[in-house]
């Protein structure tokens, strides 16, 4: 049976949310390139992401849960299995802690974008550094997004998951190990949405913190064109963008992927790009590195998929 003829049997009887079959991730990502899947499922609510999972599970399907996918580059040849859109679990909350902090709690779904808009609204600091990070609550928690020395878990109070066996639990922030764009959560776990704690702020100075990010960020990067942002993770002490930079390589290109001449650190997609030429041109980076200097550099975008 060929891969979405199994999934569309597996899934015959359960509502999920939609799904389509054969879809190019060229389609979805902030790359705009990436080969097709066999499957993209969004449940439109916990109990259908449930029972996606499990039926997923029982039929050892593979899958892979994607929030708004700014940081996944899917390989030429396709992924074989299914891509668990978060995005219609989007809802989002604010209420008084007990503490005199505030929470917002927010399902995977929900843009980053929308949780610091809903922060700045009601006056609350501790999210500005998220502001232009084009990403979801799942994808950032994942990721441990960052910018400017702060950190997602740094405003986290609890992450809800569905774990390996199909079922929902919450976890305190206390008993995840968060790092540098990562975290230790199970693999295959499904993040379904999380808890942040902010405090009573001063509405001036958390836009005017908000307004001066987004500016750095519009003379910074190269957003006119499609990217997954920074490609590589920074080593201690050495941002990557400046190393690639010092070594000459902004503006390298591979038919329309480009080193950005703009900031080292991002590959945008020129028009027409393909999968294949960005991950040659990554391993054209990582080898240039490691002979030059002796280093390598991890790439912070998640690469999935077959080659072409
Ligand atoms: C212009 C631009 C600027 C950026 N700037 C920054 C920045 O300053 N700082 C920064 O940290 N990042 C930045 N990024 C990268 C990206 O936006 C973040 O990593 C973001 O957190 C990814 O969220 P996403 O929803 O797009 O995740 P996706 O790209 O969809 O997924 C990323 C990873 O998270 C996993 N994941 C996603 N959702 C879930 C879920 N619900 N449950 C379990 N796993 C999940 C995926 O499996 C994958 O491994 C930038 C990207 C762009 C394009």
């Amino acid at each position: 049976m060929t891969g979405h003829l199994k999934i569309s049997e597996a899934l015959r009887d359960v509502k999920v949310g939609k799904v389509w079959f054969d879809e190019p991730m060229s389609r979805h990502a902030s790359l705009k390139l990436g080969g097709r899947v066999d499957a993209l499922a969004m449940p439109e609510s916990e109990d259908q992401l449930e029972v996606l999972v499990r039926r997923l599970k029982e039929n050892h399907i593979l899958f892979l849960p994607v929030g708004n996918l700014t940081n996944i580059l899917v390989r030429d040849g396709g992924y074989r299995g299914v891509l668990i859109s978060l995005r219609g679990l989007d809802r989002v909350m604010c209420s008084p802690a007990e503490d005199g902090r505030f929470w917002i709690a927010a399902q995977a779904g929900a843009a980053l974008g929308r949780i610091v808009g809903l922060a700045a609204e009601r006056e609350l600091t501790g999210l500005e550094f998220c502001a232009g990070i084009p990403g979801s609550v799942g994808g950032a928690v994942w990721m441990n997004a960052g910018a400017f020395g702060t950190e997602i878990k740094d405003v986290l109070v609890s992450v809800t998951v569905i774990d390996g066996e199909g079922k929902k639990k919450t976890l305190r922030r206390e008993e995840i190990a968060f790092a540098y764009r990562k975290s230790n959560l199970p693999e295959n776990a499904v993040i379904c949405g999380a808890c942040f704690a902010l405090s009573k702020g001063h509405s001036g100075q958390i836009r005017d913190r908000m307004a001066e990010i987004l500016k750095w960020r519009q003379e910074k990067h190269p957003l006119q064109y499609p990217s997954a942002g920074s490609v590589f993770k920074n080593l201690p002490g050495l941002p990557a963008g400046r190393l690639l930079e010092e070594m000459g390589l902004k503006g390298r290109r591979l038919g329309d992927v480009q080193i950005s001449k703009k900031h080292a650190n991002f590959m945008i997609n020129k028009g027409q790009g393909t999968a294949s030429d960005m991950v040659k041109l990554i391993r054209l980076v990582q080898e240039a590195v490691q002979k030059e200097r002796g280093l390598f550099l991890e790439t912070e975008v998640v690469i999935i998929g077959e080659e072409s």
